[in-house]
């Protein structure tokens, strides 16, 4: 019977070992990291993932033990260079202040004799997981292959595991131990802290592109919360909902009906809802356009909301200001614009001074808004930053997360 080892006692109590209890000496940890980072031209342009995976890599190698790491990188269609993950290994060198050995695959006998060979202290990069189709298909023969290149599992991708895969949800069951690391553990812990056991009052900033996306997670958090605060282009649905003319502004039809669900489930539960009373308005989608200000439910014709307005930011920023627990995901408008970038800037601001000044728990997450803290240079002063965007996303929709469980003791 393999055995568990359970996360910190926030998961699971039921046994007092963990990752960092865990003796590695003369052990090979297979470990599963998320190296899926953005490059341009062959070079890294964004190590955040690969810094994040740090603290376990090299406890791992303090312990005396050596790691085979394993990711996947974009969304290759078989082997195709352009996703090889040998074009981060100088970068993991230069973090990680050694030399890392690369394999030319992730399984096969000339893998299995290079991991075989590894000794205390050194580390083995396997080739993209999806170079093939079988990792993506949760296909058990590979995760078995897999397997075989460790004494010991970890996984530490918190940014992939919410899917179902190979190295994520099947590995687990054929190793003798598994556990998760520093990463997983502690961003579990984050999220865990603003999911059950928020300091009041509570504010959850919610903001992006589309009501559809964080429908659930609105649904999952109106029984935690004090503050809702709306933002980006899906409160335009929500103005719709009301009865409000939007001009052009971005619009999910389909959602209309949720939204005043939402709306009516806020009311009854005496969570504030709050939405933007006025929009930055541009006359087409485009850094240079003709800007105005205008009321949210009174868009003209041809006019686009693209930012919140001067009114609801100040609205925003007190409401913010006085939070205790800050949940954060998705941007205020079209911050990737300067023209809309302002809404964001303060948000991100207000959500900075809250945490530093007045000692708020401040949790940032999803792709778009940790773009925007990093942008606008708050990264430090958030309380924590999550690396992971759908796993993070679907943590707080009150989903279980396929990763996560295949590590927890059962
Ligand atoms: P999401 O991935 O749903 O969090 O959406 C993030 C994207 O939403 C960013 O690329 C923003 O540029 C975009 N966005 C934010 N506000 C608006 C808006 N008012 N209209 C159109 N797009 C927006």
């Amino acid at each position: 019977m393999p055995r568990r080892i359970p996360l910190p006692p926030i998961l699971s109590n039921k046994r007092n070992m963990d990752f960092h209890a865990y003796d590695f000496s003369g052990k090979r940890a297979l470990i599963r990291v998320d190296f899926n980072v953005p490059l341009n031209e062959g070079r890294v342009t964004d190590d955040t993932r690969i810094r994040a995976a740090l603290p376990t890599i090299q406890r791992v190698l303090e312990g005396g033990g050596s790691c085979v790491l394993m990711s996947h990188l974009g969304r290759p269609k078989g082997r195709e260079p352009e996703f090889s993950l040998s074009q981060i290994v100088s970068r993991l060198d230069e973090l990680l202040g050694l030399s890392v050995k690369m394999a030319p695959d992730c399984i096969g006998e000339e893998v299995a004799q290079l991991a075989e060979g590894l000794g205390r202290g050194e580390v083995l990069l396997l080739e993209n997981l999806r170079y093939h189709s079988e990792e993506k298909a949760g296909d058990e023969g590979f995760a078995k292959k897999l397997a075989k290149l460790g004494d010991v599992y970890i996984n530490d991708a918190f940014g992939t595991a919410h899917r179902a895969h190979a190295s994520t949800a099947v590995i687990a069951r054929f190793m003798e131990d598994s556990m998760a690391g520093a990463l997983l553990a502690t961003e579990v812990k984050n999220i865990e802290k603003v999911l059950k056991s928020a300091e009041r009052p509570y504010v959850a900033i919610i903001g992006g592109a589309k009501v559809s996306s964080k429908i659930m997670i609105l649904e999952n958090l109106m029984d935690k919360v004090d503050d809702i605060i709306i933002g980006g282009g899906m409160a335009y649905t929500f103005m719709k909902a009301q009865g409000g003319a939007i001009g052009a502004s971005l619009v999910e039809e389909d959602f209309l009906e949720e939204a005043r669900k939402i709306l009516k489930k806020a009311e009854n539960r005496g969570v504030r809802l709050h939405l933007p009373e006025d929009s930055i308005l541009a006359d087409r989608f485009a850094e240079d356009a003709e800007v105005m200000v205008g009321k949210s439910m009174e868009i003209p014709e041809g006019w686009m909301g693209l930012d919140i307005g001067p009114e609801a930011t100040e609205a925003y920023r007190k409401v913010i200001s006085n939070a205790k627990t800050i949940l954060w995901n998705g941007p205020m408008g079209v911050f990737e614009m300067e023209s809309f970038s302002a809404g964001t800037i303060t948000i991100g601001k207000a959500v900075a001074e809250a945490t530093e000044n007045h000692g708020a728990f401040s949790l940032v997450g999803g792709g778009d808004s940790v773009a925007a803290v990093n942008r606008f240079g708050l990264a430090d002063s958030v309380s924590y930053i999550s690396t992971g965007g759908g796993a993070m996303l679907e943590y707080l929709e009150g989903k279980e997360l396929p990763g996560i469980k295949a590590v927890m003791e059962d």
